[in-house]
């Protein structure tokens, strides 16, 4: 959130940048809690490190949600990465073929290749988080009215 100061001083137009908390593309980008924008949604925030890539924690540290809604919530994910990688082809391919129409095909049959396997642990990791961003809404830090009425109402049913 960005608040402008008139001359005078005064308090003038408020609205939230685009890579800030409460904005999806901040969670997206920083690998955040897609609930409250603030605890790491990685095991391994580097997705080069290949051992855990993709990995996330159960449940985030700071606001204490889980990030998987439903057993195998982030098979989605995958619709996403199909589409961050031909969007990259896509890219690479137009790129090669405005400014080195003479290239070779191989070469840029490599080059996609080459951009694809370089970028592929940061698209999986990005895939998740922009599946998560879909469905998950932002909810800051402290529980929701909803989420306290939903709390009570289990807590009432398993007293009954
Ligand atoms: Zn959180």
């Amino acid at each position: 959130m960005v608040t402008f100061l008139t001359a005078a001083g005064r308090k003038g137009a408020t609205f939230d940048l685009p890579m800030t908390k409460g904005n999806k593309l901040y969670a997206v980008f920083k690998f955040k809690c897609p609930h409250c924008h603030e605890g790491e949604f990685f095991v391994d925030s580097n997705p080069y490190h290949l051992s855990t890539v993709g990995d996330l924690h159960e449940t985030c540290s700071v606001c204490h949600r889980k990030y998987t809604p439903e057993p195998g919530f982030y098979y989605g994910g995958m619709y996403v990465a199909y589409a961050l990688a031909v969007a990259l082809f896509a890219t690479i391919y137009t790129a090669m073929i405005v400014l080195f129409p003479d290239a070779p095909l191989w070469l840029d049959a490599a080059l996609v290749l080459s951009g694809l396997v370089f970028t592929a642990p940061y698209l999986y990791a990005l895939s998740k988080t922009i599946w998560a961003a879909f469905f998950i809404p932002y909810k800051g830090v402290a529980p929701t009215e909803k989420e306290r009425a939903n709390a009570a109402a289990r807590a009432a049913a398993t007293k009954a």
